[in-house]
């Protein structure tokens, strides 16, 4: 964000509501969706994300002429201004200072929409504790022509792994291809715990089945494969937020669903920008306890009593 327009944001931030440019600008071309649109999508389902996208480090991928055309990253806030948009942190472990974006309210999510963001990603951690990740991300990433029914599989026999180390999991559709299988955990291991971790669990997954998956991430390795992808999980990784509009065709949308509904499931990018509010009506919260869930990892503690 260049500094005149963070100065915007400060400004309009203030004001009661924030007013969008260009409402009626159509953001996917395919099904007609406005810059409208997408406002009025995150007013219809703010009381889902809003609990799972505040107070996190941020990554916008940001399409200002839409879906299909050119979008970009953005995960810092380049100007020592600072907007309700941005936050300075420090990580002491990696001793690095950042200018994180990051948002707090129904209005911050708004300012999201007016700056272009059709993907809100965020960090797994708070923005005042950026080196303790509080939520692990498994993001299973099929190679092309890989039945849907076998990432499905691969969700579930992580389920499996974690609730034998009494890790309750949730899972999201991402919007894409693939799954996302999240933990939420208490912030008292690092990022390099939290990959170390994520990685024996998806090492140990690929030597019980290494002609179904492999942990490698070149695209190579993956024929017919499903990559399971514990990166999500290092410092300055970023995962797609629950509930957040992916910029692909048809807008379709990362959903939280219960581990009931996973096994009927079809494919990964089917709940819209049009379907979910009305599936949202009366719907009983999937991830229900998912903030207040402080989890321990019982041999993370062990390893760290041991070598205390
Ligand atoms: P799918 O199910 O189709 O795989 P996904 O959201 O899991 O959807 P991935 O490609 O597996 O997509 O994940 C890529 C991750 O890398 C995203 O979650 C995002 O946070 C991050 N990412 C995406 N684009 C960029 C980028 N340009 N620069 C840095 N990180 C990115
Ligand atoms: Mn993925
Ligand atoms: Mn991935």
């Amino acid at each position: 964000i260049k500094k005149e327009s963070v100065k915007e944001i400060t400004k309009e931030s203030k004001s009661e509501e924030v007013k969008l440019s260009h409402p009626d600008k159509i953001i996917y071309p395919g099904d007609k969706i406005t810059k409208q649109d997408l406002s009025n999508y995150y007013t219809s389902i703010n009381k889902w994300i809003l609990p799972l996208v505040k107070d996190r480090p941020l990554a916008l991928l940001r399409c200002p002429n839409g879906e299909g055309k050119e979008c970009f990253f953005q995960k810092h806030i380049e100007t020592d201004d600072m907007g309700i948009l941005g936050k300075k942190v420090e990580s002491k472990l990696k001793n690095k200072k950042e200018e994180i974006v990051y948002i707090d309210s129904q209005m911050g999510l708004q300012e999201l929409v007016q700056l272009g963001t059709l993907e809100i990603h965020s960090r797994g951690c708070r923005v005042d504790e950026i080196d303790y990740p509080n939520q692990i991300v498994f993001d299973f990433d099929p190679d092309e022509g890989v039945k849907f029914e076998k990432v499905k599989e691969a969700a579930f026999a992580l389920k499996e792994i974690l609730e034998r180390l009494k890790l309750k999991s949730f899972i999201k559709v991402s919007g894409g291809k693939g799954l996302h299988v999240h933990v939420p955990i208490a912030p008292k291991y690092d990022w390099e715990q939290i990959k170390s971790f994520s990685k024996s669990i998806c090492d140990q997954m690929e030597r019980e089945h290494p002609e179904k998956f492999t942990t490698n991430m070149s695209k190579s390795k993956r024929k017919g494969k499903i990559f399971l992808d514990y990166l999500r999980n290092g410092y300055g990784a970023s995962a797609i937020v629950p509930y957040s509009v992916r910029a692909r065709e048809h807008a379709p949308v990362a959903l939280p669903i219960t581990w009931a509904e996973a096994k009927k499931l079809k494919n990964a990018n089917s709940y819209t920008l049009k379907s979910v509010p009305k599936l949202l009506n009366n719907r009983k919260d999937p991830w229900a306890g998912y903030n207040k869930l402080s989890q321990k990892i019982k041999i993370l503690d062990q390893y760290k009593s041991l070598s205390a």
